[in-house]
């Protein structure tokens, strides 16, 4: 068996998790102190997953700030970005707007800053 030692990125506690990995899978997680923590460490062994941060240019060059609205695997995140630079919206653009619709399995590009003209 395989020992991961992670930092949960959760929440602000920055819990030490330690989880014990056997053919990629978690087979037991310990210094969590909530579901969360654990449902972390499980996906973080077999495929780590971030909310993806990052701007988008607009139609006239202002940049507007996005993100996912759920966390994507990691190793997906250099081919949604070809994706992502291709889209140039129009402004005006609000706080919460999707910027690319279903950008990766039920995953959303919103806005993070509203941008007007
Ligand atoms: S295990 Fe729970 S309390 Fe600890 S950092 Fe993760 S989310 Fe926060």
């Amino acid at each position: 068996m395989q020992i991961k030692n992670l930092t949960c990125v959760e929440c602000p506690m920055g819990c030490q998790i330690e989880a014990g990995v056997e053919n990629g899978v978690a087979v037991y997680v310990k210094g969590n102190t909530c579901p969360r923590g654990k449902l972390y460490a499980e996906n973080e062994v077999v495929r780590p997953l971030r909310v993806l941060t990052t701007s988008v240019k607009c139609v006239g060059g202002k940049m507007l700030p996005v993100k996912t609205d759920k966390p994507i695997p990691r190793d997906m995140m250099l081919s949604l970005m070809e994706t992502i630079n291709g889209v140039h919206p129009t402004l005006p653009v609000h706080t919460g707007d999707i910027v690319i619709n279903d950008l990766y399995e039920g995953v959303n590009l919103i806005a993070t800053k509203t941008e007007l003209n």
